[in-house]
């Protein structure tokens, strides 16, 4: 069967790093690149083997070699190119945080389903075999009832990336929108509930003059009063990331799981003692997330994460945002009118 060919919208870092080899891997072409400035376009569809570069979003989107767009401009721009590409009948695949506000995520949604094309966000982790397993150890009743759930995600933002992530005001600059939502897409993963309350403290620790927080550390109250707790940053140059789940019956200790690479151990503790998890999965995550979005491309299966989910990782994400500002306990955003959103996810056996 033949791949699905993109059009990349953003000349970006992750585009070039990540997700176009693994398009390739997959057998996919890359049919043409858009960027705002032509001399970068041009550069970046060369070295990257690009046949077209253009600068004009809705000639892009009007290709007829184009089946789906992969999103990966700055933040504050997935809302319009979303929308525009749901208009355009193509498939969308958008990079998180999926918009800046719970609102613009819902009418993304809305779009995608009325022009019935697929919407997909790139939160990687959930994608990790590593994850699939601490999900289905959860799921299998491994820990027993879970009551509380620890992420370590702090990190040292590459040079490269020291940009708008530091400097971008009305971009979503900052590590909750960059890194916090990631965690969020995790958890929801892996325990199937959602986030009802955050609690949080930020600070500016960097050296670079940060217009937005570089560090956080939330708490969080989940559906059935389970406690999350997490610590992001783009300042720690020498940490592990981690993700543990504490159940009644057991724990499960994960370590260097929360990155981009399909490496990391997961161990489980319980009344038996301590056991190495086998974890034989070792496929590239954007693969195995691509490799779902086709899938559902083609009708069979779902994203690794859908457009909801990405709207319920922003939720949190915002969530910690003003709690961090405030200083209060914040309520997570539930649906577009209020009312509890996710009700489809669970009955479709997905949690
Ligand atoms: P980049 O900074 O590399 O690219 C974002 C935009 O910045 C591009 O669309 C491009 O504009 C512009 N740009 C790139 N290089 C230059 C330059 N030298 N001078 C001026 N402008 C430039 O972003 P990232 O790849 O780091 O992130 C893109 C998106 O992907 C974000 O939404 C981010 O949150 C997400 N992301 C997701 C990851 C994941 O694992 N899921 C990992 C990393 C990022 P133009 O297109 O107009 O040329």
């Amino acid at each position: 069967m033949r791949g699905l060919r993109w059009a990349l919208v953003g000349a970006s870092d992750i585009a070039a790093t990540r997700i176009v080899p693994a398009m390739r891997r997959l057998g996919h072409e890359v049919s043409a690149v858009l960027s705002t400035s032509p001399e970068r376009g041009r550069a970046y569809a060369a070295a990257n083997g690009i046949p077209v570069a253009t600068t004009a979003l809705d000639g892009l989107l009007a290709r007829d070699d184009v089946d789906a767009v992969y999103i990966s401009t700055t933040n504050e721009l997935h809302h319009s190119q979303t929308l525009a590409a749901a208009a355009a009948g193509k498939h969308v695949l958008c990079e998180k945080p999926l918009a800046l506000s719970v609102d613009d995520a819902w009418e993304m949604i809305e779009a995608c389903r009325e022009a019935g094309v697929v919407l997909a966000t790139n939160h990687h982790l959930p994608a990790a075999a590593t994850h699939r397993v601490i999900r289905q150890l959860v799921a299998d009743g491994a820990v027993g009832r879970p009551l509380a759930v620890r992420v370590f995600h702090a990190g040292h933002l590459p040079d490269r990336l020291q940009g708008w992530r530091l400097t971008g005001q009305g971009r979503g600059a900052g590590v909750i929108l960059d890194v916090t939502c990631h965690d969020a897409a995790a958890v929801w993963a892996i325990l199937g509930r959602d986030a009802l309350e955050a609690a949080a403290v930020a600070v500016r620790q960097g050296p670079w003059g940060a217009v937005a927080e570089d560090a956080v550390v939330s708490a969080l109250r989940y559906e059935g009063d389970v406690l999350v707790q997490t610590h992001d940053a783009f300042t720690v140059a020498y940490a592990r990331t981690g993700l543990e789940v504490y159940g009644e019956e057991g724990s499960i200790v994960a370590v260097d799981v929360m990155t981009q690479d399909p490496g990391g151990q997961v161990t489980l503790r319980d009344r038996s003692g301590e056991h190495e998890v086998q974890v034989p999965d070792r496929r590239d995550l954007y693969e195995v997330a691509l490799e779902a979005f086709a899938g559902a491309v083609r009708g069979d299966g779902r994203p690794v994460v859908d457009g909801v989910d990405g709207a319920r990782a922003l939720a949190v994400a915002l969530a910690v945002k003003e709690a961090a500002e405030s200083g209060r306990t914040v309520a997570v955003a539930r649906g577009r009118d209020g009312t509890p959103p996710y009700e489809e996810r669970k009955e479709d056996g997905r949690a």
